[in-house]
């Protein structure tokens, strides 16, 4: 018998995931669950549309994902079709390589009024997500609020300012397409509650936004120190100071100068999102730096926003059976490891930090402990068939690696010219291609 693992997530981190543990264990079979029909997580969902490039990664775990001893298990939720406890009596290891899907909250009145939205949500609804394919997004006012200084705030940013021509190479759903080119933006403000340094953007996203046709960057040149102080190590210190050269060079935007304005906000934390049942505006303190923390201030003011999206980090989903730290959102676990023979990998693991090249290491890691915990398995695992079984006693309807491939060739058959895909966003009308291709 071979050493049966199951992965829990089809994200950037469950196939460096399964890529690894076929290196170290060549006999061992993989299985990956995912609780949609679409493989790939976060290439598919959270990567911007327009960021076409960085989803070519895609073809790697493709080829891992057609390997004979991987099988795809799509559309099977793990808590409503298996239990956890169920994947631990049938594998010898259970890897939690499920992500980070929940918003973190700002914890502030007015967060539940219409249209303040976290960044799960909507960047799960510009990338046609099916849990948020019939968000309710209302893009008639002018300004828009971004809360976060990373780089999810720069994509909800840049997507909202990117003209029709700009996302026409990019796989945004016709309806989002629609609601947006339709909007009438003046102003977008990405607030950061520390300053330009403390800032999480990487070089690359920050200077798109100075690239933008109809939307011009805007910073006040007061906020910019001159240098950037020591950062400890020197990648760091290179991104920090190459970040500040490019805020440099928008000081001398003017609103005006494009028809929307991109606000860059910094030391500056809202505390009051105002407005009846829709938010209206935000109400915000000004911040100083304390020893790179930010302190409130007595100063406060205001913004309008008509919409308002949180990009603040996000937390995993906890799942009956594996203990969970409830104040850093992810799976308790030491280097990886949870419990005997149960495993967390990427942002389930470590927390929503880090670029998709960043699950590798994480991957080889966490593969070499199930490798070194359970060598080449107990021999009395049932694996992959008992899964199966299991599965198919409940009624559930499994889309295989097969399956996946026969959507992801109409969704690429349906593109219009110049884009990647026309996505799918229900699962519903997923399936429905099997079933059609099945008649
Ligand atoms: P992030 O880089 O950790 O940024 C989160 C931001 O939220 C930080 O600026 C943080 O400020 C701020 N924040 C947290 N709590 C707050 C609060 N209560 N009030 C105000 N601000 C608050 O996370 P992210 O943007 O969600 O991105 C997640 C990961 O994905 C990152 O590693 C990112 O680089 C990566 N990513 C990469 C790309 C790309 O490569 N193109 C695109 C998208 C995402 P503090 O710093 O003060 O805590």
């Amino acid at each position: 018998m071979p050493l049966n693992v199951v992965i829990v997530g089809s994200g950037p981190s469950g196939f460096y995931t399964a890529e690894a543990l076929l290196e170290k264990a060549p006999d061992a079979r993989v299985d990956v669950i995912d609780r949609l029909p679409s493989p790939f997580g976060l290439i598919r969902f959270g990567v911007a549309p327009d960021h076409q490039g960085s989803k070519k990664i895609v073809k790697r775990f493709e080829r891992t994902a057609a390997d004979p001893r991987v099988r795809f298990f799509g559309n099977v939720d793990v808590g409503r079709d298996v239990a956890v406890g169920e994947l631990r009596e049938l594998y010898d290891a259970v890897v939690f390589a499920s992500g980070a899907a929940l918003d973190r909250n700002l914890g502030i009145p007015g967060e539940d009024k219409k249209n303040v939205l976290g960044s799960a949500d909507f960047v799960g609804w510009y990338n046609g997500h099916p849990d948020f394919a019939g968000l309710d997004v209302d893009l008639s006012g002018k300004a828009v609020a971004v809360v976060g200084n990373g780089n999810v705030a720069i994509d909800v940013a840049r997507v909202l300012a990117k003209t029709e021509e700009e996302m026409s190479t990019s796989d945004l759903p016709e309806e989002v397409a629609g609601k947006i080119q339709a909007a009438r933006l003046k102003d977008i403000y990405i607030i950061g509650r520390r300053g330009p340094v403390e800032a999480s953007f990487t070089t690359r996203e920050l200077k798109e936004l100075g690239n933008l046709e109809r939307a011009v960057p805007l910073i006040d040149a007061g906020l910019l120190p001159d240098s950037v102080s020591d950062q400890g190590d020197r990648k760091t210190q290179i991104v920090k100071e190459k970040n500040l050269e490019v805020l440099r060079g928008y000081v001398d935007n003017r609103p005006g100068d494009k028809p929307i304005s991109i606000h860059l906000l910094f030391l500056a934390s809202p505390v009051e999102i105002l407005g009846d049942e829709k938010a209206s505006g935000l109400r915000l303190v000004r911040n100083r730096l304390e020893r790179g923390r930010a302190v409130a201030t007595d100063e406060s003011f205001t913004l309008p926003a008509d919409l308002v999206v949180t990009c603040i980090g996000y937390r995993s989903r906890p799942i009956d059976g594996v203990p969970f730290d409830d104040r850093e959102g992810r799976f308790i676990n030491e280097d990886g490891r949870i419990a005997s023979g149960l495993y967390a990998a990427g942002w389930a693991k470590r927390g929503p930090t880090g670029v998709i090249s960043t699950n590798h290491p994480d991957g080889v890691n966490v593969a070499g402990h199930v490798v070194e915990d359970c060598g080449t398995g107990s021999g009395s695992t049932p694996g992959r068939e008992g899964l199966e079984s299991l599965l198919a006693t409940r009624g559930c309807r499994v889309v295989d690696y097969g399956d996946w491939q026969k959507i992801n060739a109409a969704e690429l058959a349906a593109a219009r010219a110049g884009a990647p895909r026309r996505k799918f966003t229900t699962v519903a009308d997923m399936l429905a291609v099997l079933d059609q291709l099945a008649k």
